[in-house]
């Protein structure tokens, strides 16, 4: 190419000399000076063309700087003797002109060459008298030819070095400076909506943030927590980000800043240096220094003169001598929110130019993009591991029969599925119209199980679920002003950050608890964990009321309608499985059966209500005079059994008189009257009065109606029955 170019500028300066000086109509000019002055202004048009700039003032300052030191030179050629010496020179000062303002050194290999190649058609000429019109002279002073040829070449090589010398001192030919604050492109112009400020003053910006703004800044959430595999992706993205631009601005040093899990801090996250002072473990608080104000510049920020900038920067342990700087915002082009900041300085004076800035804009796109790419691959297999959550846990919610068994399940889904420090079970005791902390797993932190608050304080966050019966998510929760967590200030550091409460309730709407996920760490809970603890709660409202028919169903199948103590047919399955029991573990069980006496009569009497109350009076006295580990039941009509575990006859004794007496002493009001009934009890115990169930029921009764017949109100022992039975029949 250079050889080519060479080639392509003799050929003018040839023609001329051959061709056109013998045409010039001024015959005082000698013709090969005339040719050789064509060239030139020829050259001068022609490297005009060649100049790369499309900048036309750029265009105009070189071609007048050239025309001028043309004509300086054309004066001096005048005043100067000596043919060769003064086209030579002008050869040199105009070359020196034009490569000056060209700053190519390309250029002035060009203009030696050409230089050399016009000398060479002068010497020939002199010695053998090629040009027309001109009379070949003989060789006078061969230094003087010698010299004639190098001078040129020497003065343009000492003007080169001249001007790369001012270009060192930075007195090139000033280019106009973009200012910085120009928008990149229109594109990112484009990409560019308002973005929600930190709460800071900005350098060279008076505007103050509002406080609602900033506190939504606090609050958002970029970084997925228990993503870290997702931060270790973008880390790397950074890196690989990072590196490509230290290579390609030529930086001192290439950064590469992450927004911080809070989202109003950046940390650094990717670096490219040559300094040995980088502080890698630098913050940047958002809007603070010439970093942090870079988030709120859409447009990036960019200086070619650092040191009218004050203030250190921070991510240097010591001064270092940095006077440009560019730095650029990652932004998330869907969410439009910050994702980083990409920063490059340099030791050099305006090393940046509109290039640079625009190949930055296609870094933070880049970035951006792939920053974007690793967090929704992080995403979706999130989104994926909780569909099968979900799944498991609508499953096991739907075996779940009993309500503990539903608490139980839910307990384990939500420790599963959301991070967390606490899990907080909060019961209504309607005892004394408050809420009570019933269960506290993870880190109680200062809290208590058993402790009450009043549900009804408007300030309460807890209360507040169980009076709207609503989910609710707070973040940042230390720094919210209006709830309290439930009905008291608490220290700062004893709340928690973020929280996520839900009602526990079943399809009849009445919350008989609400279930909070407690977070120190903020940024954890939001719309999507909110959204996702609503849809498992559906699954335990419908777990619920199937667990409430269940048992509905089950009390109307075990349970006696008219004294709610368990009926017949749960009494036959009790006496089953203890008999089971008590065979197994060889301990004795002893049965009474009691029937009311002369109930018959009490009902012709006093009618059949009354009698009802009765049967539910005596059955309330049976409950009261039994152990928790007992049962009693109601046999059929007006009969009653009780089953007393481990008990043998002698230990039962004590027990039937209790109960003998207890409905004895029952006082039932009729009528301004106190009336009262008695029971006869008969007694049985298993393995020593009989062998089974059947049996043993039989001489219950048996004893029972043996009570009967020696005057009622009283409690007859089987083996006492028996006795009397034997020593009867030797008497027949
Ligand atoms: P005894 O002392 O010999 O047991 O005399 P009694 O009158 O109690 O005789 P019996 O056990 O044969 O009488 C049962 C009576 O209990 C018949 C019925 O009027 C009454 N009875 C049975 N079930 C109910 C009930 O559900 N409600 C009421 N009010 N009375 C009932
Ligand atoms: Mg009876
Ligand atoms: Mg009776």
């Amino acid at each position: 190419m250079m050889v080519f170019l060479t080639v392509l500028q003799i050929i003018p300066a040839l023609l001329l000399s051959l061709v056109g000086a013998p045409m010039l109509p001024v015959p005082a000019v000698p013709h090969y000076e005339a040719a050789l002055t064509g060239t030139l202004v020829a050259e001068a048009i022609f490297f005009l063309f060649l100049t790369r700039s499309t900048d036309s003032q750029y265009r105009i300052a070189t071609f007048s700087q050239a025309v001028w030191l043309f004509a300086f030179a054309w004066v001096a050629m005048h005043l100067l003797g000596g043919v060769q010496y003064k086209l030579n020179l002008t050869i040199a000062l105009a070359t020196a002109a034009l490569i000056g303002t060209q700053s190519h050194p390309v250029h002035s290999v060009y203009i030696i060459l050409l230089t050399i190649a016009g000398a060479v058609s002068i010497v020939t000429n002199h010695l053998y008298g090629f040009l027309p019109g001109t009379p070949p002279s003989t060789v006078q002073n061969i230094p003087e030819y010698v010299f004639s040829i190098f001078f040129p070449v020497v003065s343009v090589t000492l003007f080169q070095v001249v001007l790369l010398g001012f270009k060192r001192g930075k007195m090139v030919l000033p280019k106009p400076v973009p200012p910085p604050e120009a928008p990149v492109s229109p594109l990112q112009a484009a990409a560019d909506r308002p973005t929600p400020q930190g709460s800071v003053i900005m350098s060279g910006e008076d505007k103050l943030v509002e406080t609602s703004q900033a506190t939504q800044f606090f609050n958002r959430v970029y970084l997925e927590n228990q993503g870290d595999q997702a931060l270790k992706d973008m880390k790397d993205i950074l890196n690989t980000v990072v590196y490509f631009m230290s290579r390609n601005f030529k930086a001192y040093t290439s950064l590469g800043f992450l927004v911080s899990e809070l989202g109003d801090k950046l940390t650094l996250n990717a670096v490219v240096t040559k300094s040995r002072n980088l502080n890698y473990d630098c913050v940047i608080e958002f809007g603070k220094g010439t970093i942090g104000s870079a988030v709120n510049k859409p447009a990036g920020f960019i200086t070619g003169n650092l040191r009218s900038y004050t203030g250190e920067l921070e991510y240097y342990t010591e001064q270092e001598n940095i006077n440009s700087m560019m730095i650029m915002r990652v932004m998330d082009n869907q969410s439009k929110r910050i994702q980083g900041l990409l920063l490059v300085d340099s030791e050099n004076m305006r090393a940046f130019t509109d290039e640079h800035k625009e190949l930055m804009y296609r870094f933070t796109q880049i970035a951006s993009a792939m920053i974007t790419s690793a967090k929704l691959t992080y995403q979706m297999n999130k989104v994926a591991i909780q569909a099968d959550l979900q799944y498991e846990i609508a499953k096991k919610l739907s075996e779940s029969l009993k309500v503990e068994e539903v608490i139980d399940v839910l307990t384990q889904s939500l420790m599963r599925t959301f991070e967390h420090d606490r899990l907080i079970i909060v019961a209504y005791n309607s005892a004394t119209a408050k809420g009570a902390v019933w269960r506290i797993i993870g880190d109680p932190g200062a809290l208590t199980e058993g402790m009450e608050f009043d549900i009804h304080d408007n300030r309460s966050l807890y209360g507040s679920v169980f009076r709207n019966r609503k989910s609710v998510v707070s973040q940042g929760f230390r720094l919210e002003t209006r709830f309290v967590r439930f009905d008291r200030d608490e220290p700062e550091e004893a709340k928690p950050q973020d929280i996520l409460i839900a009602p526990i309730h079943d399809d009849r709407q009445s919350v008989w608890a609400v279930v909070g996920l407690e977070s120190n760490r903020a940024g954890v809970y939001s719309q999507t964990e909110l959204q996702l603890l609503k849809t498992i709660m559906a699954n335990v409202t419908t777990a619920l009321t199937k667990a409430r028919m269940y048992t509905e169903m089950e009390k109307l199948a075990t349970i006696d309608g008219l004294t709610q103590i368990a009926n017949h047919r749960k009494f036959q399955d009790i006496m089953t499985m203890e008999l089971e029991r008590s065979q197994r573990y060889n301990t004795p069980l002893t049965l009474l059966l009691m029937d009311i006496d002369h109930f018959k009569k009490f009902n012709d009497t006093y009618g059949h209500p009354v009698g009802d109350l009765v049967l539910q009076m005596v059955a309330k006295a049976l409950q009261g005079s039994i152990r928790n580990t007992d049962y009693c039941a109601r046999y059929g009509g007006e009969e009653f059994v009780v089953v007393l575990i481990q008990a043998d006859e002698a230990q039962s004794r004590i027990l039937a008189e209790r109960i003998r007496k207890a409905v004895e002493s029952l006082q039932i009001e009729n009528d301004g009257r106190v009336l009262r009934v008695t029971v006869s009890i008969g007694s049985a115990t298993y393995q020593v009065d009989a062998a089974n169930k059947q049996e043993l029921i039989d001489n219950a009764d048996k004893a029972m109606y043996s009570s009967k017949q020696n005057g009622r109100n009283q409690v007859s022992y089987f083996s006492q029955v028996k006795l009397i039975q034997a020593s009867a029949v030797p008497s027949h």
